[in-house]
C-alpha cells in the first residue's frame, strides 16, 4: 500500500483555512504603508531635495549625486522606524523572479575595525550604487572577461519599499562595460523611447502633451496545491508542472469552476495577499476562480509599466510566500496539469498622455479620433512588422506547453480590431480623399477630420482566441506566459511601436514639405500602412488548424520550436530597430539569446531528469509488483483448475500482464534512449545548437514516457500507485 500517497491525501482533505488577521483600517488607511513613496518623501525629505527627487522621476533624468546623501539619509530615517535594519538593492536578473543581497546597516562609528562601537549609517552612495558580484548571474557572455563585476544603480522612478526587515531599492543591473544583465534596464529605455516618439506624434493633434506613459494592467494566474500533496510529487517540487499522472474523470468539462465561489482556504489566502499587496501600495481589484480546478487570478488597477511590473514581481513572491502560509504551494507554471487550461498573464498595454487623453482610447472629437486611429493603426503596423520578435518576446519551455494547446493562443501572433475598428479600418482602405464614410452601425458620424467616425467603446466585441486584442481602449496581450517577467514583452511592444512612429513622423513631415495638408498626409500614410499590414489582422478562431495553414500563407511567424524562435531577437530587422529606439544593442541582443538558450536547455534537461527517475524508480517498480501479483493468481488458477478452464478465467489476466509487460518495456527503452540523447546533445559546445538538440531530440521522449506511465495509472492497483492523482491534486476541499 502506497502509505505516503494516503497519508498526504488524508492530510489535505483534512485541512481548514488558515485564520487570518484582518486589518483594522479600510484599505485606504494603511494602502501604500511599507512604500516610500511621494508622501513618506515629503515627510522626510526637506522641500528642496524632494523636489529634485520629484523631477527625476517625472523627467527620467538622473539624480545628482550631491543629492543622493540626503534622500538615502530621509529614506534610512523612515526605514528605521519602520523596524528596518537591512538594506539590499532589488533588481531582476535575466534568470526568474528578482535578486537581492542584504546588507545590515551597522558600521563603527569611525570605520575602523578597531572600534568597538556601531551605529546605523546608509550613505548616498550605497543608495545610488552597489557592486554585487555578477558572476553568478547569467550574462551572455558578456561577463567572460576578467572584469566580472556588475553594477546595481538605483531608479529613481520606482519606490523603495519594505519587506520585513529589509529595505529594498529597486535599481538596474549593467556590467562594467555598460551593457543591461536584467529585465529593468532596458524596459526603462523603451518607456524613454515611446515617449519621445509618441510625444512627436502627438503634436501634431495638441502642442500641449509634453509626455506619453506606457501604462500595463496585468492579470496573473496561477494554480494552488496543498503542500502535503505537492511535497508527494517529486515533478512539481522539482519542475513546478506534473510530468505524468492521468486525467481525471471530471476536470473543467462542467465549467463549473470559472466565477464559481471562491474555496474557503483560498478566500483566506487572497484576503491576507490583498491585505499585504495594499500595504505594498499595490491596488489588487479583482480575484476569481479560473476556468481550470484550483486556477485562480488576481489583477490589478493597470498603472504606469515600470512601477507595474516591479508590483507584478513583488506579487509574485508574495503570493508564494503567504500561499506557504496557508499549506499551499503556489505554482506558476504555464501548464502544471495536462488536459485542463494553462496559466497566462495577459498584458494589458495602452498609452496615455500627460494631459490625460489614451492614445488607443477612442475620443469625443472628430481631431481626437484621428489620433486615437493613427496610434492603433502604427500599433498594428508594428506587431506586423515584427511578429516574429513579439513572439519570441513570450517564448520558454514552459510557455511553450500552453500556447497552441486548446486554451491559449497558437505560437503565431496576429492582432485582433473588432468588427467595429475593422469596419472603420476597411473605409478609410477603401475611400479616397474626398470620399466621406458612412456607417449605418454607428447612426451618427463625426466627420470632421478627415472622415473618422466616432467609435463607441462599449461596442468592442471580444475573441477569446487571439493573441494580441484590442479591448476598447488598450491592446490585451493574452500570450505572455505566467512565469515570465512582463518587461520581456512590454520592451518589445513600446519599442516597436517606438520605432514605427518614429518612421510615421518622418514620413508625415516629408508629405507636407512636398505640400499635402497635415489631414491628408496622415490619411495617406495611414492608408498605405492598412493595406500593408492587413495579414495581421485575424478576427477568426484563432485556435483552429485552418488559421495555421492560412497564417503560413499571410507570410506570419509560424515557427514552432523555442530555440529557434528566439532567433527573431537578432534578425537583422530586430537589431536595427532596436538600434534606432536605443534600447538594446547588438552585443546585448546576441548575449540576452545565450541567456535563454542556456535556460531551455537546462529547463528541459531537468525535467528530463525527473521523469526518468521517476518512470524506473518510483512506476517501474510498483507496476512490476502488480504485475507479479496477477502472475501469481494466474499460476494459482492453474494449479486449482483444469486447464482450459483456467485459461479461460485467465483470459483478461493473462491480456493485462501482458499489456503492463509492454508498457514497461516501452518505459524503460525510451528512457534509455532519452538518456541516450540527453548524452549526445550534452557534448555539443555551442548553446544554441544544443537547446535546438534538447528540443528536436530529448524533449520528444516526454509525451511518449507519458503516455505510457498515464495508461499504467489506469490499470494499476490503486492502492499501491505512488503518485497523488489529479483528482486528489486539483479538487481544494
Ligand atoms: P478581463 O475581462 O480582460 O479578464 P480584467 O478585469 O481581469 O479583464 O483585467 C483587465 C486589466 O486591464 C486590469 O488590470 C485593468 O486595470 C487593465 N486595464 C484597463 N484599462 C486599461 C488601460 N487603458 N490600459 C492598460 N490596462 C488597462
Ligand atoms: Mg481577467
Amino acid at each position: 500500500m502506497s502509505t505516503l500517497r494516503f497519508k498526504v491525501v488524508e492530510e489535505a482533505f483534512k485541512r481548514e483555512a488558515t485564520p487570518i488577521t484582518v486589518p483594522k483600517e479600510f484599505p485606504s488607511e494603511y494602502f501604500g504603508k511599507y512604500v516610500f513613496n511621494r508622501i513618506k518623501m515629503s515627510k522626510y525629505l526637506s522641500k528642496d531635495t524632494m523636489s529634485i527627487v520629484i523631477q527625476a522621476i517625472d523627467e527620467g533624468v538622473t539624480l545628482p549625486r550631491s543629492i543622493s546623501d540626503h534622500v538615502a539619509a530621509g529614506m534610512k530615517m523612515w526605514a528605521m522606524e519602520m523596524g528596518a535594519t537591512h538594506y539590499t538593492h532589488w533588481f531582476q536578473p535575466l534568470t526568474e523572479g528578482t535578486a537581492e543581497k542584504h546588507d545590515s546597516f551597522i558600521e563603527y562609528v569611525n570605520g575602523s575595525p578597531l572600534d568597538s562601537e556601531i551605529l546605523e549609517r546608509f550613505s548616498g552612495k550605497l543608495l545610488a550604487q552597489q557592486e554585487p558580484d555578477a558572476s553568478s548571474f547569467p550574462s551572455g557572455g558578456i561577463r567572460n572577461t576578467f572584469e566580472a563585476r556588475g553594477y546595481t544603480a538605483w531608479d529613481p522612478s520606482s519606490p523603495a519599499f519594505i519587506v520585513e526587515d529589509t529595505l529594498c531599492i529597486p535599481t538596474v543591473f549593467i556590467s562594467y562595460t555598460g551593457e543591461a544583465l536584467d529585465y529593468k534596464t532596458p524596459l526603462l529605455k523603451s518607456i524613454s523611447a515611446i515617449d519621445k516618439a509618441a510625444v512627436e506624434v502627438c503634436k501634431l493633434f495638441d502642442p500641449n502633451v509634453k509626455k506619453v506613459y506606457s501604462f500595463l494592467g496585468w492579470e496573473q494566474e496561477f494554480f494552488l496545491v496543498d503542500q502535503a500533496l505537492y511535497s508527494a510529487r517529486p515533478d512539481l517540487m522539482l519542475t513546478d508542472r506534473t510530468l505524468m499522472g492521468h486525467e481525471s474523470a471530471k476536470n473543467q468539462q462542467l465549467e463549473d469552476h470559472y466565477f464559481g465561489a471562491i474555496p474557503p482556504r483560498v478566500v483566506s489566502f487572497m484576503r491576507e495577499l490583498e491585505f499585504e499587496a495594499y500595504r505594498y501600495g499595490i491596488p489588487i481589484k479583482t480575484r476569481h476562480n479560473e476556468v481550470a480546478p484550483n486556477q485562480f487570478e488576481f489583477a490589478p488597477i493597470y498603472g504606469e509599466t515600470n512601477l507595474a511590473v516591479d508590483q507584478n514581481l513583488l506579487v509574485m513572491s508574495l503570493m508564494k510566500k503567504i500561499a506557504n502560509k496557508h499549506n499551499f504551494r503556489l505554482l506558476l507554471h504555464e501548464k502544471p496539469f495536462e488536459g485542463i487550461n494553462g496559466s497566462g498573464k495577459h498584458c494589458n498595454w495602452s498609452l496615455g498622455t500627460n494631459t490625460g487623453v489614451g492614445l488607443f482610447t477612442p475620443g469625443k472629437t472628430p481631431d481626437e479620433n484621428l489620433q486615437f486611429i493613427t496610434f492603433i493603426v502604427n500599433a498594428m503596423m508594428a506587431v506586423y512588422k515584427h511578429n516574429g520578435l513579439l513572439k519570441a518576446s513570450i517564448a520558454s519551455a514552459t510557455n511553450s506547453h500552453r500556447l497552441g494547446a486548446n486554451e491559449a493562443p497558437p505560437a503565431i501572433i496576429s492582432v485582433f480590431m473588432g468588427t467595429q475598428i475593422s469596419a472603420v479600418l476597411d473605409k478609410i482602405e477603401d475611400t479616397s480623399q474626398n470620399d466621406t464614410i458612412t456607417m449605418d452601425a454607428l447612426k451618427r458620424m463625426k466627420l470632421g477630420v478627415a472622415h473618422v467616425p466616432e467609435v463607441l467603446v462599449d461596442n468592442t466585441d471580444r475573441n477569446r482566441t487571439s493573441p494580441f486584442a484590442f479591448t476598447g481602449n488598450r491592446f490585451e496581450f493574452r500570450a505572455v506566459g505566467s512565469s515570465a517577467n512582463c518587461s520581456a514583452a512590454m520592451l518589445v511592444l513600446n519599442s516597436i511601436l517606438a520605432s514605427q512612429l518614429t518612421s510615421f513622423s518622418k514620413e508625415i513631415v516629408e508629405k507636407i514639405s512636398e505640400g499635402m495638408s497635415k489631414e491628408q498626409a496622415i490619411f495617406d500614410t495611414l492608408r498605405s500602412y492598412i493595406k500593408e499590414s492587413k495579414s495581421i489582422r485575424f478576427d477568426g478562431n484563432g485556435y483552429s488548424d485552418e488559421w495555421k495553414d492560412e497564417a503560413l500563407e499571410r507570410g506570419l511567424d509560424c515557427e514552432t520550436s523555442v530555440p529557434l524562435i528566439y532567433d527573431a531577437y537578432t534578425s537583422p530587422a530586430s537589431i536595427e530597430m532596436f538600434r534606432n529606439v536605443g534600447v538594446l544593442n547588438s552585443t546585448e541582443l546576441y548575449a540576452r539569446n545565450e541567456v535563454k538558450w542556456e535556460v531551455y536547455t537546462k529547463k528541459i534537461q531537468i525535467e528530463s531528469r525527473v521523469l526518468g527517475d521517476l518512470s524506473i524508480n518510483h512506476i517501474i517498480p510498483v507496476a512490476t509488483k502488480y504485475q507479479s501479483a496477477l502472475l501469481d493468481n494466474l499460476y494459482k488458477m492453474k494449479m486449482v483448475f483444469d486447464k482450459s478452464l483456467a485459461a479461460d478465467l485467465s483470459k483478461e489476466d493473462a491480456s493485462l500482464i501482458e499489456e503492463i509487460a509492454t508498457h514497461i518495456s516501452v518505459i524503460k527503452r525510451d528512457v534509455d534512449a532519452m538518456v541516450e540523447a540527453r548524452k549526445v546533445a550534452n557534448k555539443i559546445e555551442d548553446t544554441r545548437e544544443k537547446a535546438i538538440a534538447y528540443h528536436d531530440t530529448v524533449e520528444p521522449y516526454f509525451n511518449v514516457i507519458r503516455y505510457h506511465v498515464d495508461k499504467l495509472e489506469l490499470v494499476v492497483d490503486n492502492e499501491i500507485w505512488p503518485l497523488p492523482k489529479y483528482r486528489e491534486l486539483l479538487f481544494i476541499n
